[in-house]
């Protein structure tokens, strides 16, 4: 589901007009390697992903190709590693929703989808999972359709609750 709740992001501009802040789309696995690379080297960095969260296509598999390397034991470092930098700000369920400005000096609306919970006091116990009358297929078990149908709907009860289209 969607709201029309939308953070713009801007970062600390420099004497020479540039801004110290980078914002990487995608949280796969490519794109947490990118935002560690990068705030390392001393930049923030605000990594969008439109996912619920991040970690992408590897995060699904059991072994990768063609060395059979556990692709758990790869990522999950990474993911630790991420969310614990402090250069580093996932904002995640989230999609990129205009850019403006100029090489060096860009402004990005992100538009946050609603998770209905304050995430800043939610600590994961799971009993509202257990409670929610609606049940949907864990994320990471559902095909590609049943994504786009569960979007489909979220999108259209967003609508209906807000009236705005959104
Ligand atoms: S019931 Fe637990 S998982 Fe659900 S929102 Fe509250 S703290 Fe978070």
């Amino acid at each position: 589901m969607e709201t029309t709740n939308t953070t713009q992001i801007e970062g600390t501009t420099k004497p020479n007009g540039k801004v110290g802040a980078v914002v990487i789309v995608g949280g796969g696995i490519a794109g947490m390697q990118a935002a560690l690379d990068v705030a390392n080297s001393g930049f923030k960095v605000y990594l969008v992903e439109k996912n619920p969260s991040i970690g992408g296509n590897m995060a699904q598999l059991d072994k990768t190709f063609p060395t059979n390397d556990c692709s758990t034991c790869m990522i999950s470092p990474k993911l630790i590693e991420v969310a614990k930098h402090p250069n580093i700000e996932i904002l995640s369920h989230s999609e990129i929703h205009g850019i403006t400005g100029e090489p060096g000096n860009f402004k990005v609306k992100v538009k946050k989808k609603a998770r209905y919970v304050d995430e800043s006091i939610c600590t994961g116990c799971g009993t509202c999972v257990d409670n929610c009358p609606v049940q949907y297929r864990p994320y990471f078990e559902q095909s590609a359709d049943e994504k786009i149908e569960a979007q489909r709907k979220g999108k259209e009860e967003s609508q209906s609750t807000n009236g705005t289209g959104e």
